[in-house]
This record gives structure tokens, sequence and C-alpha cells, in this order.
């Protein structure tokens, strides 16, 4: 496997962008950067969406109807999902139902198995270069043979940055059963699945001060199987799992850059997938 960076002759006003982690953040900066025509390398520790993304539920929904910067930026981020949903569509030549759903009032559904591989297919596409196993330890070596560096590493960008973020845990949920579209209520989140037959939720917040991937605390998962069956008694839990919402107070700006060709995102919290296209590109020449 290649693990040298994209090495495409540099052009004036295309750069050789690297970005740290593949997340969310990370595919659809780079897919933003290579189709801006920038030559674009993405280094991810381990594999596409390993993080809080691979964990999420995919639903684009405004958690609330406050005017507050993060609110404002939630609700842009969302608005740009279905142009962003049916360029990827045209461009992998998928169907648009398959991974993206409009539940009107400007509320939407990724389907997280499909949408972090079709950026990825289109990000090379487009010549960029996705290096998987690839953890980034040492900043100034990829600064090195690079113009600008983004860190898009979510709870990594702590150890690369010194950034204070901590964990939300959160528990997600998969259930048999059908229910007739997406429930946004108080926090809790259910909507059918791709797959027919099948909903998933999610709901409960708590904090934890790094990553946690043991067993689940009874308490909360009473709390959320009580909230799902408040309003659908009939579905029957399949799966639940625990995910590590990176998350940094205050997240706006979205995006600092400390020194010139260097560009941290904020860790996401738990709005990560909704937020992700308003996260500014910052290759201005
Ligand atoms: C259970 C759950 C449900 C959720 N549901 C939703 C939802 O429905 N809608 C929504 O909008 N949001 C949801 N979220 C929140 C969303 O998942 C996050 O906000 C978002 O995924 C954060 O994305 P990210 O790219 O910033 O970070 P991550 O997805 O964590 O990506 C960071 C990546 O960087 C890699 N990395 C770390 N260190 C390094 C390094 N040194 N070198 C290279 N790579 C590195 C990691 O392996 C990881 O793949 C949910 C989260 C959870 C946990």
């Amino acid at each position: 496997m290649q693990t040298t960076p994209n090495t495409k002759h540099k052009t004036q006003n295309t750069y050789r962008v690297a970005i740290i982690g593949a997340g969310i953040a990370g595919l659809t900066l780079a897919y933003r950067a290579a189709t801006a025509g920038h030559q674009v390398t993405l280094y991810e520790a381990n594999t596409i969406a390993s993080g809080a993304s691979g964990q999420s539920l995919g639903i684009l929904v405004p958690v609330t109807g406050l005017n507050r910067p993060i609110d404002l930026l939630q609700r842009q981020g969302i608005a740009q999902w279905p142009a962003l949903a049916q360029q990827l569509a045209t461009e992998t030549t998928t169907p648009l139902p398959t991974f993206f759903r409009d539940w009107q009032n400007g509320r939407y559904q990724l389907n997280t198995a499909l949408i972090f591989p079709l950026l990825a297919q289109a990000i090379r596409q487009k010549g960029g270069v996705i290096h998987e196993n690839h953890p980034i330890t040492n900043l100034a070596n990829i600064r090195n043979q690079t113009d600008h560096t983004i860190l898009t590493a979510g709870y990594g960008n702590a150890a690369l940055t010194g950034a204070p973020i901590t964990i939300s845990a959160g528990l997600a949920a998969r259930f048999t059963g059908d229910i007739e579209g997406l429930i946004a209520q108080d926090n809790l989140f259910l909507c059918p699945s791709f797959t027919a037959g099948e909903v998933l939720a999610g709901s409960v917040n708590w904090s934890l001060q790094e990553p946690h991937h043991g067993a689940i605390p009874p308490a909360k998962q009473a709390e959320l199987l009580r909230r799902v069956h408040a309003i659908a008694p009939h579905l029957k839990l399949q799966e639940i799992w625990l995910g590590n919402r990176p998350t940094q107070t205050p997240r706006t700006p979205l995006l600092t850059s400390p020194e010139p060709m260097l560009h941290i995102v904020t860790a996401l919290g738990k709005i990560g997938l909704g937020l992700a296209p308003a996260i500014p590109l910052p290759l201005a020449n």
C-alpha cells in the first residue's frame, strides 16, 4: 500500500493538502478540497469512520430551535446535505435513496453503512489518496511534505494539539419493528433504518474524560429503553452500543488556524454529521 503523500505536480492555486482523521469531518473536507482541484492525502489511524462517525445514527435534524452560532451552523450544514448527497450519487452512480432520505421540513437521514465508503470512493475518483491504518504522531513530518494540514482527528486532536476535548458518551440502539417516520422529541431520536423492519434510536448523554468501550451502565440502558417504549412499545431491542462523541466547549468557531497552513477542526460533539458541510474549507490563496 502506498504510504507517501499525494505528490502530483503542484500548480498555481492548487495545494497539497494533508487531512488527518477520516471521520465525517475529514472525509467531507477531503471531498470538497479534491473537488476544488487540490491534491489531497487523507491519513486515518485505523479504518475509515472508525471513530464517532461510524457509531452514529445518521439523523440530520436540528437539535434546538435556538440561534446560537452552533445552532445556526448545524442548520446551515444540514441544509447543504441534499445537494452534497445528490452530487455524490451522480459521481459514484449510486441511487440516492439507498443512502439519503428526505423526511421533509429540512430533516434528513444518512445511511451510515454507505455514506463513508461513498465519500472515500468519490475522493479517490478525484485523485485523492487515502491511507488507512496510518496514525499520525509527528505533525512536523506531515507539514514538511504538504502545503496545508487540516486536523480532523476528533478525540485524537487532543493528543495532536493539546485541545481540551472530553467525551460525551451516548447510547444508540437498533430495534426490530416498524415506525411511520422520523421522531425527534426531547433529545430522543427514533427513525426507520435503511434496512426494512428495523428502527434506530439514540439519546441519553453523560460525560467522560476519555473514550469508553466497556459495559453499558444498566441504568443508562434502562433509561433509553423506557423512553423508546413510551413512544413505540412494540419495538424489540436487537443491539445497543455506547458511542463516544468528541466534545469541546465552545464548539465554535468550527475551525481555527493557529499557524499559517495549519488548521484544526473543533471536536464536533453530538451533531457532527449535520454540521460537517458547514466547516469552512481553509484553502484560500
Ligand atoms: C452513538 C452516536 C450517535 C450519533 N448520532 C448522530 C446523528 O444521528 N447525527 C449527527 O449529526 N451526529 C451524530 N453523532 C455525532 C457524530 O458521530 C460526531 O459528531 C462526528 O462523527 C464527529 O466526526 P469527526 O470526523 O469530527 O470525528 P471522528 O468520527 O471521531 O473521526 C476522527 C477520526 O480520526 C482518526 N484519528 C484519530 N487520531 C488520529 C491520528 N493521530 N492520525 C490519524 N487519524 C487519527 C480516528 O480514528 C477517527 O476515524 C453521533 C455520535 C454517536 C457516538
